[in-house]
């Protein structure tokens, strides 16, 4: 295809703003997809990801409209997936800006403006929902002034209703700008997402740049240096067809027998063996996870089908690492990273659904980077690991930017949260009349128990929240460790700060009495900083066995007790004498 006739761009939105629903009628509407019920959202293959609602990975569909190819590249709506966003858009020329009628401006809004501005695209202002009673197109479009789009460029639509989605399409054709045509210069594609396919190894999601590529042609990785033949490429409509060649401004996939995702990751730049690009494109980053838990199976003997699981899934996701580790409470099992909860969360979610398995999994930290006092520096990000405290000179942790998106009603009940979360204020923005946003310094640590929940009760649901690391940064801090039964569970040790270290430990041992069920003698729960007891509570011991009541009689009575016991049991964790529930360890996480 000619570049002057093509068009990459790419719709961002808050989440739940319709941009899956916006992308399913354009590609209804331009006959792209014919099968309506092929599927309902064919954005977002994932099972999981239509349950949520949300794009955990980027796809990619190419649009044929009036002689133009109109390449749609799909972003993950998530902060965990903000490397990859940012790849997605570099990808292309122009965005949609998705922004729901009624809910109007919100901080993901805000934030993927930032992000187009930044990789200079052209912004498409679209208002959706129209259909909508509670519908205020006025009122976004004041909004859209206060931050700079001109609210006289925006599209009013329905995604639902297929209300003037040939306006987008035609918007895009006239404002988007037509890729740079770099034909005659060597190869160089952006992999801005990769898929594993058992039959044909990694499937590299690219836009070429410049030069073309095609099948036979040998090409090579610039971050690894490491080279492959191409096996096929083509493009996607929006399923798989093969094409002779990927020339410069194209949108498609290359297959090359490459085995590992981590050999192909985002970011990375595709050139051509015989004749490679001098510099690579600009931005490559090697994703690192941020948030780590320990997985353990509750049942020992699930150790290995665990291990084939986390390897499988590792196949699709080179952001996702794991290591064997084993807690003196809970045995063998693996420290897993991940870039951020909700990632934590997907993964576990598939590991229980797609592999049957039923896990414990502790309590997620940050990765700390300690120096002791002999010079040595070492990163941790499992709290049970921490050294002892009399080597520790000073423990960094990692920083973020939070931006918080609210009604101004709500604003003192937030910056109260940020404040006891050891939030910094940095600065204030009214976006309208009645909107905030709200930036902090906070460490991650802080974000990543349980803040966004609270954010959410304390706000009636409407503050949104977005954060960018920033660094690390030196910070008082304690290891806190539990005793259950004078032992300590390492599994149930965390970091926390020194200021609020006896605040949390009580916290915490009046939550492990209500959830760690009674037994058969009384079960003291302790919390401790340096050997020092800060805090107890005891679990009185249990009064009467539940097979007492059957007074030995009915048999079928019996066994429905036992089983019923069973069952409660089955994700119970043996800690020396003492029996722990999963919902202990994941308790470390909440606050009062
Ligand atoms: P995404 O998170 O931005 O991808 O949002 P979705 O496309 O998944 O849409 C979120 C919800 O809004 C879904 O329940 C959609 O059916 C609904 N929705 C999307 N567009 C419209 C619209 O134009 N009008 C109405 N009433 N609902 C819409
Ligand atoms: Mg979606």
């Amino acid at each position: 295809m000619q570049t002057d006739k093509i068009r990459n761009f790419c719709i961002i939105a808050h989440i739940d703003h319709g941009k899956s629903t916006l992308a399913d009628r354009m590609l209804e509407y331009t006959g792209t997809i014919t099968d309506r019920k092929m599927q309902e959202q064919v954005l977002d293959k994932m099972d999981l990801e239509r349950e949520r609602g949300i794009t955990i990975k980027a796809q990619a569909v190419s649009i044929e409209y009036q002689g133009y190819e109109l390449n749609l590249i799909d972003t993950p709506g998530h902060v965990d997936f903000a490397y990859e966003v940012s790849r997605s858009l570099a990808a292309c020329e122009g965005a949609i800006l998705v922004i729901d009628a009624a809910q109007g401006v919100e901080a993901q809004t805000m934030a993927n403006i930032y992000l187009a501005l930044e990789h200079d695209l052209e912004i498409i202002p679209v208002i959706n929902k129209i259909d909508l009673p509670s519908a205020n197109p006025q009122r976004v479009k004041e909004q859209l002034l206060d931050i700079g789009i001109d609210p006289d460029e925006a599209i009013l639509a329905s995604a639902k209703n297929g209300t003037n989605i040939d306006q987008i399409l035609d918007a895009i054709i006239e404002r988007v700008p037509a890729p740079y045509n770099g034909i005659n210069q060597p190869l160089r594609a952006l992999v801005f997402d990769t898929l594993y396919d058992s039959y044909q190894g990694v499937i590299a999601y690219v836009r070429v740049m410049e030069g073309s590529v095609k099948k036979g042609d040998k090409i090579l990785l610039m971050s690894n240096q490491k080279s492959y033949e191409v096996d096929e490429v083509g493009f996607f409509s929006p399923a798989m067809q093969k094409k002779d060649k990927l020339t410069s401004g194209e949108v498609g996939y290359i297959i090359s027998g490459i085995k590992d995702v981590r050999n192909c990751r985002v970011g990375d730049t595709i050139t051509l063996k015989n004749n490679p690009a001098q510099k690579a494109l600009p931005g490559y980053q090697k994703v690192q996870p941020m948030v780590f838990s320990g997985l353990y199976p509750t049942d020992n003997a699930d150790y290995e089908i665990l291990k084939e699981a986390l390897e499988k899934l590792q196949l699709n996701d080179a952001s996702f690492t794991f290591e064997p580790e084993t807690s003196e409470a809970l045995g063998f099992g693996f420290r897993c990273g991940f870039l951020g909860l909700l990632h934590m969360e997907v993964i576990q979610e598939r590991l229980e659904r797609e592999y049957d398995l039923d896990l414990v999994i502790t309590a997620p930290s940050v990765e700390y980077q300690i120096i002791k006092k002999n010079g040595e520096e070492v990163k941790i990000e499992n709290p049970a690991a921490f050294p002892d405290p009399s080597e520790i000179d000073k423990i960094k942790e990692p920083f973020v930017t939070a931006e918080i998106h609210l009604p101004e009603e709500y604003v003192g009940q937030a910056m109260e949260l940020c404040q006891d979360n050891r939030g910094d204020f940095k600065d204030m923005q009214y976006i309208d009349q009645d909107r905030v946003t709200l930036k902090y310094e906070m460490p991650l640590s802080e974000i990543i128990t349980d803040f966004f929940n609270q954010l959410k009760s304390k706000t009636r649901g409407y503050a949104t929240l977005d954060y960018e690391l920033e660094g690390y940064k030196a910070s008082n801090l304690v290891k806190l460790d539990i005793l259950v039964n004078k032992e300590v569970v390492d599994a149930l040790s965390t970091i926390v700060h020194d200021d609020h270290s006896y605040q949390q430990g009580n916290a915490l041992v009046r939550r492990l009495k209500e959830v760690i069920p009674r037994h058969m003698f009384k079960v003291p729960i302790q919390a401790a900083v340096g050997g020092k007891i800060i805090a107890r509570v005891n679990i009185p011991a249990m009064r009467k066995n539940v097979l007492q009541k059957c007074y030995g009689g009915d048999v079928s009575r019996k066994r429905k007790l036992l089983e019923k016991q069973k069952e409660g049991k089955k994700r119970m964790k043996q800690v020396g004498s003492v029996e722990i529930p999963q919902e202990a360890f994941m308790t470390v996480l909440e606050r009062d």
